[in-house]
């Protein structure tokens, strides 16, 4: 089979951990015979610098008219003083919504092998945690009316957030579908003791809960979620959760599975193929330097191959490999604790030649 694939590079280590991730799907076409055509597009930072927009329109009709999109990151300290509006990370939130992307997966699983990198207590680690959260991706405040005004004591900035039914309906169908294949055990995480929008949030959760009388479902509040992901994680399965609060709640979770390094994501519409980055940064701090671990941007490029184009043992063999090379205890710094440290481009190799066997 031939797919195209959209590559979204943008800035700091995106372009490093995005040549990792293509040249283990160039490997995997190999192993099983499917050609990946890869196309660039500037975003973010590295577009701005080129044609003064972080999202040119060639950017968003290349992505739309693709099979799927590999995004690396944007943003960095070179563009931190220009206006919102014209920051490179306006343009995540502008390629979400021209193609329509409102549900975000993100895995959050401890490995075994990492168990030594997870920072909570050895009886918490000792039970493993493997959870999915499913995040709003194109509402809330994120999207909201913003601006700054004349207030009752001077400058003021106001951001504000809304949710309609239809948008709260989709996003927690999604979760209880996806909770349906797993363990089916879904968390709805709100603040419906103070937000307007969490109360039509939670009455809907239990409106279309007693479609799904198969799937045990709760409520939680949004600072006890907080508390409960380093307390407890292994209480949790499916989580569904407003734009802001899974952004948070979801890089919690990155750091107690060792590192954020590791955490890939699925943005999806219910229709296109979708886009798929890790859920860190552009870490600014380590470009350059080949420190980065690719392993979150590989491990989105399998996401991509299963839930895009429905490459199930494709995608399972980017997974194994990555399962192997961290049992014989391969590692790049952010998860080496003492051990000899792998650049970016040896553990990209180190999981190619994994994948070949
Ligand atoms: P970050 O995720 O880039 O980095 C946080 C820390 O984690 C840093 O110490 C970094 O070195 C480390 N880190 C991140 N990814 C790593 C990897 N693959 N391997 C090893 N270490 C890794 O978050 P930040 O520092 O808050 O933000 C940096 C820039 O990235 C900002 O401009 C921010 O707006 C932008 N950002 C972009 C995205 C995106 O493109 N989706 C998401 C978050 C932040």
């Amino acid at each position: 089979m031939r797919y195209t694939i959209g590559l979204l590079k943008g800035d700091g280590i995106g372009p490093e951990i995005v040549d990792s991730a293509v040249r283990v799907l160039k490997a995997v076409g190999k192993k099983y015979g499917h050609e990946f055509i890869f196309t660039p597009y500037l975003i973010g930072g590295a577009a701005i610098d080129e044609c003064g927009m972080p999202l040119p329109e060639e950017t968003v009709k290349g992505c739309l008219a693709s099979d799927s999109v590999l995004l690396g990151a944007v943003g960095g300290p070179k563009w931190d003083g220009l206006p919102g509006n014209l920051r490179p990370e306006k343009a995540l939130l502008g390629i979400r919504e021209a193609m329509g992307l409102f549900i975000n997966l993100r895995p959050a699983k401890l490995y075994p092998a990492l168990k030594a990198e997870c920072p909570l207590r050895e009886d918490i680690v000792a039970q493993g945690f493997d959870i999915m959260i499913v995040r709003e991706l194109t509402g809330g405040i994120y999207f909201g009316e913003r601006g700054y005004r004349n207030g009752k004591y001077g400058e003021e900035a106001y951001d504000t957030e809304s949710y309609s039914r239809m948008e709260i309906e989709r996003i927690v169908r999604v979760a209880f579908e996806t909770a349906r294949k797993r363990r089916k055990k879904l968390t709805s995480i709100d603040k419906a003791n103070v937000l307007e929008t969490s109360r039509l949030w939670r009455k809907i959760v239990h409106e279309i809960a007693a479609e799904y009388p198969d799937v045990e479902a709760s409520d939680m509040l949004v600072d006890n979620a907080a508390m409960q992901l380093v307390r407890n994680p292994a209480q949790f399965d499916v989580i569904v959760t407003s734009n802001m609060f899974g952004d948070i709640l979801s890089d919690e979770a990155s750091q107690i599975t060792g590192s954020i390094g590791m955490l890939p994501s699925a943005s999806l519409s219910g229709g296109s193929c979708g886009l798929y980055e890790p859920i860190h940064g552009s870490a600014p701090d380590i470009a350059g330097t080949g420190k980065a671990n690719p392993i979150a941007t590989i491990l989105s490029a399998a996401m991509m191959l299963l839930y895009a184009f429905s490459l199930n043992k494709e995608s399972e063999s980017i997974v194994n490999a990555v399962d192997k090379v961290l049992e014989a205890g391969l590692r790049t710094a952010d998860i080496a604790r003492g051990k000899v440290a792998l650049s970016t481009d040896e553990m990209t190799d180190a999981i190619i030649r994994e994948l070949s066997v």
